[in-house]
């Protein structure tokens, strides 16, 4: 029998399939809420942490599965103070690069003593145990721009960008060196694939020239150590990419997870020959606030769009912390023919 596992590793290097597999493609914190773990708890304790996600696992049919979701671990070890929410993604609470020479003195201390890092290590250990035969397992990191973004405030380097553009290329180049380090750190974890997050890149906040100008090179540094190390390089940024799809190809990426905005169908034919796309139901309006009904339309609307070739169904973006454990279900069960 095929695993999931073989199922997406198929489909990432665009041969056709029998089945769309299911690349969530960020399940960590909805299954912790699921099964009513608070962030902090999670941390805490790996092992109820990694029990959570076993418990939607198999019901919900995934066939990736996240195993590092504290993706911005790196903000609080590189010395932002940080506010953890009862459920959901730990918030940068302060900015530490607030002049040129701030740049010089961020410095990645030792990860194997840093809590949140060894917790997530442990995590994702169990869970490798458990699932590293049968299923495909990625853990989440920032981009370098995003990463960068918490360092400095999103807002001041966006005006920075225009003010003071080698401040943010001096800036870039110190978040690329210190993400990479860290993704030495991830890399050597029994996984498959480390899934870059950029969201501060988002469609929506910045134009493709931008983009190019500011985040492109970068990432692609970061997908080259990825690589470098035998693991997959998989990108999600949010909103609008329709119009960069090359350029995010250019990275050298395997696939990209798409935020609901992109047309799966068109993106899916345009990039047959350079990457696989991931995506892209409405994680807010059908997942979250939407009917297991509903989420089945819209489940087989995109499989038919996104055909058996290079295409793996997945949120647009998160599943929302809350999202009813039927909604999510319904997902799994509509690609299994249930
Ligand atoms: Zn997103």
């Amino acid at each position: 029998m095929t695993t999931s596992r073989k199922l997406v590793e198929t489909s990432l290097k665009r041969e056709p399939v029998e089945r769309i597999p299911f690349f969530p493609p960020f399940q960590g914190y909805w299954a912790l809420r699921n099964e009513n773990i608070t962030t902090i708890d999670s941390i805490n304790h790996p092992d109820l942490s990694a029990q959570a996600q076993l418990k939607n696992v198999g019901p919900c049919c995934f066939d990736t599965v996240e195993v590092l979701w504290d993706w911005l671990f790196l903000v609080e070890a590189l010395g932002c103070q940080v506010k953890i929410p009862e459920y959901g993604t730990i918030a940068t609470a302060n900015n530490i690069v607030n002049e040129p020479s701030d740049i010089d003195k961020l410095e990645l201390p030792n990860l194997d003593i840093f809590y949140r890092y060894s917790s997530a290590k442990k995590t994702a250990h169990i869970l490798s145990e458990k699932l590293g035969k049968t299923h495909y397992l990625v853990a989440s990191m920032p981009g370098p721009f995003t990463l960068a973004g918490e360092l400095r405030g999103v807002e001041s380097m966006l005006l920075d960008s225009l003010m003071d553009p080698s401040f943010v290329d001096d800036l870039l180049k110190k978040s690329t060196e210190l993400d990479q380090e860290a993704i030495e750190y991830v890399c050597e974890w029994d996984i498959d694939a480390v899934l870059i997050c950029d969201p501060t890149t988002s469609g929506d906040l910045m134009s493709p020239e931008d983009f190019i100008r500011f985040s492109k090179a970068h990432l692609k540094e970061a997908g080259d150590m990825i690589r470098k190390t035998g693991k997959e390089f998989v990108i999600h940024m949010c909103g609008d990419t329709s119009d960069r799809l090359n350029d995010i190809a250019d990275t050298g990426c395997i696939a990209f997870s798409c935020d609901k905005q992109v047309d799966v169908g068109k993106a899916v034919e345009s990039m047959k020959n350079r990457m696989a796309i991931i995506g892209n139901i409405d994680p807010a309006g059908i997942i979250f606030a939407g009917t297991p009904d509903g989420v089945r339309q819209e489940t087989r609307r995109l499989m038919k769009t996104g055909g058996t070739t290079g295409f793996l169904m997945g949120a647009g973006c998160d599943i929302p912390v809350g999202s009813k454990f039927e909604c999510v279900k319904a997902i799994g069960d509509t690609l299994n023919g249930v």
